[in-house]
Order: C-alpha cells, then structure tokens, then sequence
C-alpha cells in the first residue's frame, strides 16, 4: 500500500479524496487563532503569504467592487476554513474550483474547498464580493471612515473587513499588492511603493505594493483628492505624503509636522536601527476622527492631530512604530506595551532632543502626578486586557516602564537593546516574553522583578523610575515631600494631545 501510494501518488490521491473528509483525518480550521483578547479574530489552518487586493471604488456613491486572490499554505489537513470579512461575497474559488461558501458570527467567511487542502499544500483563494462598507456594522461600528470625498480604511485592530478577506491577526503577515480603481480626479493613498497608474475611459486604477510582511490591521486605504509631496531622505528613502485638499485651518500645521518624516526617520534610525522597509510617509485626509494609525510605511493621521498647530510629536510616535508594531508584530494583542510602551517612549526621546524634558523627568511626572488611589494604576501595561488595550496607562506608564528597564541596565546596554530587538527580529512576531529573554542576554541582568513592577502589577509602585543613588530618588520616593507639585516638563502637554491615537470605537 505504501508502495503503491509512492509509485502513483495521483490516482492514490483521488481514492484517498473519495472518501469524507470526516473520516479521512481532513478538520475544519479554527475560526480564531486562539488570541485571549479577540477568540474569533484570525483563523486556524492555514497561513497566507500574499494578498492581491483589487478593486473598484466609486466615491459618490460608497460602492465597493473586488476581488482578492490570497496566496497560503495550508498548515493542516484541510477540510473546511475561514476567513474573516464583512461585505457580501458572490463567488470564492479555491485553486480554481468553485467553493462552497457561508457566514457566520460577526465576520467570519466559512469556505469549504471543493477538494480538501493537504497540510504544506499551496492554496490559491479568490473571493469576489460587494459592498457599501460605510453601512455594513460589525460589533456596532465600521472602520471604513467616509470623507466628503472619499473613503479611508483605518483601524486597530479591526479594519480588513470592510474592505479585503484576511486572515485577520497579526501573527499572520504577507506582502500586498493593492490596486483600485476609481473616477479620473480622485488618487489612491495606499502602502508602500505606487507601482504604476493608468487611465482608461474616465476610470484610472492606481497600483501600490508592499514588499515587506505587513499586518492586516497596518494595511491601509484612501481615496479622495489629495495634494501629494515626493522626496528623498537624506539616506535615500523615498517619502511619500498625501494631505486632503480639504483640511482648512488645519492644512499648513499638517505639513508643518508630516513634511518632517523624512527628517525624523532617519533621526530615529540612529535609536532603532536601520528602517526596514522602501518607503515612508503619511497620508491626512478630511477625516472627522482624532486619533493617529502607524499604518505601514504611509502612517494615518487625523486632521485633529494638528488642530493645535504643528505635532512633530504624533510623527515621532508613528514612525517608532515603523520598528516596534510593524516590522517586528505583536503574537498576541496581550502584548500591545511592545508597540505602546516603546513610540510612546520614543516621543519621550524625542522630548529631550529638543530640549523639552528629558525622559527621566517625563518618566517621574507620570509617576508624581498619578496618585496611588488612581485607577490609572490598576491598568497593567504588560496585560491590560482587550477593553484597556488602548488606554492611556499603556502608554505612559508603558514608557515608565522602558525608562525603569533603562535604569535598571544603564544606558550603553539600553541602547542596545533597543536598536538590537527590532533588528534580530525585523519582519517577524514576537511576545514581552521573548522580549524579556532578549534584554537579559544583553545586558546579563535577571529583568522579571522591573519588569513585573512595572508592567504586570494593578498598583502603583512603591518607589519610581529613579536610577538608584541619584537625588531625584529622594524627593520621589513616598514619604518624601511629595505635597511638592511636580514640575511639568514642556513637552508633557504636546504629548497629550497624542493621547487619542487610538480612540474607542462608538
Ligand atoms: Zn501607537
């Protein structure tokens, strides 16, 4: 029998696909995959490497065309799998075959293969679907965000659905070509390089492509009419910005700040290593929302942003997540202080640059000025669970806690650490675990006791973010004279008004 299987693997195959999949040892994939904080976010069984993203849009009227071919491998024997999406489906083919297809939850796509998927084999996937994303509501909302010329898909962590299949998680990154098609007059902001734009019969399709691993959560859409600026950084990575012709007030503090990525990405670069991917810049489009996305390579940000003139802040933070969110991802949303803690402490870093506060006194401030009746401090920034997930604990004292980690290995192994991790783990996954393991090679120090002050305990520390032996200890200490109010450092307030980069959906 084993011989024969070897000798005539095709016909073998076929009588060994005759039989149920039930039977044969072929399961459904998981519909999640297995994250604490979204159970049925993400899939099991499989894991995609490409998506082809295309469509049409027309503006006026929200009307949404596509069609997305996913490129996987499967990861078990398939008999059944899901995908995660929220518009009507009309036709899924699994390597060319008509699938049968049903829904199911909030946005789970079941698609059963006409022939069942063998573990390791090659799946090609094309959904085509329809839509008007702006009406479709899952869990109460969509991230699909209108403009008074457009559409932008800008979201964390859900924002896929509105507008391509995925495997929705983001333990599960692949390349992106996106290509859509829309009315001569309106552009197309999307991530990475644009590939090429051609026009036909009144409609021009713009093709952009991402070459590196990105999550689903960092792919990103606009359309409208925007006035873009090129250039090159002084190290020669192409820039890319797109505001909307339409930000009033808020137009010149907008460029005033986004003009600077080139600048800031490679000031960064000197902290976090070389930037890892072919391009950058950041989009603005008339957007009635406050908050901020480090989508990838080309960043979201709200007109509010710079309601109160110019940000170079909100960019810092943005771009720090270039490194820590983006090139190396979260495993587990549980983990988010990896993405938080870090470009909050970059705006931190930031801050002292321009001579603004050192991160030291931001780090003190925020302990000073939250005292230990706070809820604040019931936050854990290590695991704050999926309704704190973006609270503003995680990020400031997610940075304390990067300040602590600093004090506790001193600065020459600081920075190490922290242009080493998003190098030795560039394009990939990781968890506060593997972070942990990673800083104690480096400097040679057990980390579990700050790290567990800092991040994984529902109060406020006993003692603050001092390096040991200095002055500040003492006038921070408890017991010392803290009826003393704390000294605001000049950044603190323009560090604030970032506090909404990612406001709670309605
Ligand atoms: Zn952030």
């Amino acid at each position: 029998m084993r011989k024969r299987l070897i000798v005539s693997a095709a016909s073998a195959l076929s009588l060994f696909l005759a039989v149920p999949a039930s039977a044969s040892g072929f399961q459904s994939g998981a519909a999640g995959v297995g994250d604490s904080y979204y159970p049925t976010y993400g899939n099991g069984g499989y894991d995609v490497s490409h998506y082809d993203i295309r469509l049409k849009y027309q503006p006026a009227t929200d009307e949404l065309e596509g069609t997305t071919t996913i490129l996987a491998t499967a990861t078990q024997d398939l008999s059944r799998f899901n995908l995660d999406f929220a518009l009507n489906v009309s036709e899924v083919r699994v390597n060319g075959r008509v699938a049968s297809f049903t829904t199911s939850g909030e946005q789970e796509l079941e698609i059963t293969p006409a022939r069942p998927l063998l573990k390791g084999s090659q799946a090609t996937v094309v959904v085509r679907y329809k839509g008007v994303p702006s009406t479709v509501k899952k869990y109460g909302f969509t991230a699909w965000l209108r403009t008074p010329d457009g559409a932008v898909a800008a979201g964390e962590p859900e924002s896929a659905w509105w507008w391509f299949p995925s495997n929705d998680h983001p333990s599960d990154k692949a390349t992106y070509d996106i290509s859509v098609l829309v009315p001569d007059g309106n552009q197309v902001i999307s991530n990475g390089v644009l590939a090429g734009t051609s026009s036909q019969a009144g409609w021009t399709r713009y093709s952009w492509r991402e070459n590196k691993p990105q999550a689903t959560y960092l792919a990103t859409l606009a359309v409208g009419k925007f006035d873009v600026t090129k250039d090159t950084t002084p190290s020669g990575l192409p820039v890319y910005n797109a505001y909307s012709k339409d930000l009033g007030d808020n137009a010149d503090a907008a460029r005033a700040s986004v003009e600077r990525t080139g600048e800031l990405v490679d000031w960064l670069s000197g902290y976090l290593g070389e930037y890892p991917f072919s391009s950058v810049g950041g989009y603005v489009p008339n957007v009635p929302t406050g908050f901020a996305l480090e989508t990838q390579t080309r960043i979201f940000y709200s007109p509010r942003q710079f309601a109160k003139g110019s940000n170079t802040s909100v960019v810092v933070h943005e771009l720090a997540h270039q490194w820590y969110g983006d090139s190396v991802s979260l495993s587990r949303w549980s983990d988010i202080w990896l993405n938080e803690g870090f470009a909050r402490y970059a705006q931190f870093l930031w801050s002292e640059h321009e001579d603004e506060g050192t991160a030291q006194e931001l780090a003190d401030y925020v302990y000073a000025s939250h005292p230990a009746d706070d809820p604040f401090w019931t936050i854990k920034p290590g695991d704050p669970g999926p309704d704190n997930q973006f609270s503003s604990a995680v990020y400031e004292r997610g940075a304390v806690a990067v300040q602590a980690l600093r004090n506790a290995v001193g600065d020459e192994k600081f920075f190490r650490i922290l242009k080493g991790w998003p190098t030795e783990r560039r394009y990939g996954n990781a968890t506060i675990p593997e972070f942990q393991a990673y800083a104690e090679k480096i400097s040679g120090q057990k980390l579990g006791d700050v790290l567990n002050t800092w991040l994984f305990t529902a109060s406020k520390p006993a003692v603050g973010p001092v390096p040991p032996g200095t002055a500040a200890s003492a006038s921070l200490a408890p017991g010392a004279d803290d009826s003393r109010p704390p000294v605001e450092p000049k950044s603190w307030k323009k560090i604030q008004e970032t506090n909404s980069l990612h406001e709670a959906h309605n």
